[in-house]
């Protein structure tokens, strides 16, 4: 008999019952806009803002409405504007090249290795014609950072870490977030804590930092935050900053601010599972399993492994056979942008040369959603299947 899995690789775990006390709390009084406060009160949005800077170790710190709003805040607070030309990741979502469209933003793409990093040649190549980079860690997987911050500061480039994917991250033992001018989080539903939509962008920079909470919508109530720089920075830029709404409200805030107390043990879950899958999979013929560098500190909240150099019709084969037993698997290289998974060339606002090396890479990547809903087990028994189907076809020649 073929076992089959049944879990859902969609299903996050409940919010916590100490976040769903402090949402009733909010919903309870009422006072679910960041600047509505009364008497001596501090808004559960500030309150985030300053625990989470404390946790990233970032001096400054804004919640917003959404990761890909955080992103395109953090472009317009180092200056880039219209005709700009920003550098990205080739390997990334929809929402990197997206934010950088948004401000009227030129994205130009770098290719990926098949570690499932910035190819850093490639970044040196392209980095003399840019300002920007932002520098998408995508899931979870962080290139070698020392060079990478080497090569942007030889060229004078600005570096926004899209942290999507590496909330709790680091290399070398700093954190993932800390090494560029900005970095944005989402706090999207798949992301590393829940509150449905949010954003947050952490920078050491008081220029960022005011023109970034002026932005999202502060009006001139910038004073009621705890994580944001003197008075003496907002008035140099307060008359010229556009107010953009996108703030995060009280209720996502106070539904945030246990599951940031938790992270760190959510985080050795996330690896326990993925560590499961490694090792159902490794030694599997015909499949790469993308080694993590020991500098890496990773969140494997999502897993991925390569299918180098097979016929589109094997891997297609590969999806239907895993498909019928359950295992949902997501892929790259497939010719048009499905569910949450798209490619560069699928970006017709942003035209890109071809980059062969990258294309390689990006037709075998196979992903795989890792929820903490799934047991240890769950995960032995999804790398079983994979192993199988991916072996059964793989020996069809
Ligand atoms: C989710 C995600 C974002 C944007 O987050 P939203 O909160 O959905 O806007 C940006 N980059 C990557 C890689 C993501 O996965």
């Amino acid at each position: 008999m073929t076992e089959r899995f049944t879990g859902q690789f969609t299903q996050q775990e409940p919010i916590p019952d100490e976040a769903i006390e402090a949402a009733m709390r909010v919903l309870q009084h009422g006072r679910l806009h960041r600047y509505n406060t009364v008497g001596g009160e501090t808004a559960e949005a500030a309150l985030l803002e300053q625990e989470f800077a404390a946790y990233t170790g970032a001096k400054y710190c804004l919640a917003v409405a959404s990761g890909g709003y955080a992103l395109a805040t953090a472009l317009r607070a180092v200056g880039v504007s219209h005709g700009d030309t920003v550098l990205t990741n080739a390997f990334t979502l929809a929402p990197v090249p997206g934010a950088i469209a948004s401000v009227g933003g030129v994205p130009v793409f770098v290719g990926v290795t098949e570690d499932l990093t910035i190819d850093l040649d490639d970044l040196e190549a392209k980095a003399p014609d840019a300002k920007v980079l932002m520098l998408s860690h995508m899931r979870g997987h962080i290139c070698d950072m020392d060079r990478l911050m080497e090569i942007c500061t030889a060229a004078g480039v600005t570096v926004i870490e899209d942290c999507a994917h590496t909330m709790g991250g680091a290399w070398n033992g700093v954190a993932s977030g800390r090494h560029g001018a900005v970095a944005c989080y989402s706090t999207q539903t798949y992301k590393h804590m829940n509150s449905g939509e949010g954003g947050l962008l952490i920078t050491d920079d008081e220029d960022i930092a005011a023109r970034a909470v002026l932005l999202s919508g502060s009006y001139m109530l910038y004073e009621r935050h705890l994580a944001a720089p003197p008075k003496e920075a907002f008035e140099r830029v307060r008359y010229e900053t556009p107010n953009i709404s996108g703030r995060m409200d009280n209720l996502r805030a106070a539904i945030l601010r246990p599951q940031l107390r938790d992270i760190e043990a959510q985080i050795d879950r996330w690896n326990e599972r993925y560590r499961a899958l490694e090792d159902g999979l490794r030694d599997t013929g015909g499949l790469t399993v993308v080694e993590r560098p020991g500098a890496e500190r990773y969140v494997g909240s999502s897993f991925q492994f390569l299918l180098l150099d097979w016929a589109p019709g094997k891997i297609r084969d590969v999806l239907a056979r895993t498909a019928a037993r359950g295992v949902e698997l997501k892929w790259f290289g497939a010719d048009e942008p499905a569910a949450f998974t798209s490619r560069y060339d699928h970006w017709r606002y942003a035209p890109s040369d071809r980059m062969p090396a990258s294309d390689r890479v990006l037709a075998s990547i196979m992903d795989v959603r890792v929820p903490l809903t799934f047991s240890l087990d769950d995960c032995a028994q999804i790398a079983r299947i994979i192993r199988a189907e991916v072996s059964a076809v793989h020996q069809k020649g």
